[in-house]
């Protein structure tokens, strides 16, 4: 990717935003072949988060442990004395370092990694656009996803606009906890609204995101009355969180009332955990939370005894 540039986050420059992935030939990101350009930034931290580095709204180091040969270049290159070793490999002291990035380029073994690039909205859609053939052929197009795209509200709403304006459909993946003056104007450049809801009740919605889910529910009753954009909900599914059957059972009771035109339970998987340790964070939970694919098919037939379709996957 080009156009990096790590100074301070441009946050209400609609011109530039802050990524941490640009993802080809996605298929579990609304309908059809998609890119999905993922920004990095998010008001909610779930335990269960497998893309931890999407979660603070500035470039990171990731200190790849494994491919550290233990030379000291990155100790000798840091001003703020942020690097030591700790068993013969790399540790930065995170509430030193000053995000200078000079480690990152001096590590002659590629062990540290920035992740987060201010990428220009045209260097990001010249990306984005590349496969648009694979798109018609598809049905599918753009999905803006994060992290929480809406923390980049200005640019997520300029770069959906520029993508319709080359007539892509365009998808925003978003867990809803923002305020309606920053949706709305994304609203109107986004064909189909991925919402993902974690819990109904707000207690237990804040244990498991550190946020309650009124600002969330409302969005949601809003986004489906006004009618501007269609409504995919989708449900992670976290064992000993969300998939108790009495609460699935309230919850399709809930579903049965929301117009939406799809809803879908998503399986919990691990493959975000090494990016704590990449991240200097320990792992919010020390249990597995997935759920084997047997039990996600009763789940899902509890669901569909109280009268609403429900699809397993994206
Ligand atoms: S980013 Fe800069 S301040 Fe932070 S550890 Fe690396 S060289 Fe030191
Ligand atoms: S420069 Fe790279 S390989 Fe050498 S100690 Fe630092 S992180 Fe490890």
């Amino acid at each position: 990717m080009s156009d990096l540039n790590n100074s301070n986050h441009p946050t209400s420059d609609p011109s530039m935003g802050l990524v941490f992935s640009i993802q080809r030939y996605s298929i579990q990101d609304g309908p059809g072949i998609r890119t999905t350009v993922f920004l990095k930034g998010c008001p909610l931290r779930c335990d269960w988060c497998s893309n931890p580095e999407s979660q603070n709204p500035f470039p990171e180091i990731m200190a790849r442990g494994m491919k550290c040969q233990g030379c000291g270049t990155c100790i000798e290159t840091c001003q703020n004395e942020a690097i030591s070793l700790r068993e013969g490999v790399v540790h930065i002291e995170r509430s030193t370092c000053r995000l200078c990035m000079d480690c990152v380029a001096a590590c002659p073994n590629g062990a540290l990694e920035i992740t987060g690039q201010f990428l220009s909205l045209e260097a990001i859609f010249e990306e984005a656009q590349r496969d648009r053939l694979f798109y018609q052929n598809s049905g599918g197009g753009i999905t803006l996803s994060g992290g929480e795209p809406l923390s980049q509200p200005e640019f997520a709403a300029s770069f959906l606009k520029r993508c319709k304006s080359a007539g892509l459909s365009t998808a925003l993946d978003t867990c809803g906890h923002a305020s309606w003056d920053h949706m709305e104007p994304v609203l109107k450049y986004t064909d189909l609204v991925l919402y993902d809801l974690k819990h109904l009740d707000p207690d237990i919605h804040q244990q498991g995101t550190r946020v309650k889910n009124d600002l969330i529910l409302e969005n949601l009753a809003r986004i489906v009355a006004s009618g501007i954009s269609r409504v995919w909900i989708r449900i992670p599914l976290i064992q000993g969180y969300n998939d108790a059957e009495p609460y699935l059972k309230n919850l399709a009771r809930w579903m049965r009332d929301q117009p939406v035109e799809k809803i879908s339970l998503l399986n919990y998987h691990e493959w975000g955990k090494p990016k704590y340790g990449f991240l200097g964070r320990s792992y919010p939970r020390n249990d597995n939370p997935s759920i084997s694919e047997e039990r996600l098919k009763s789940l899902q037939a509890v669901m569909e005894a109280e009268g609403i379709r429900v699809t397993i996957g994206h």
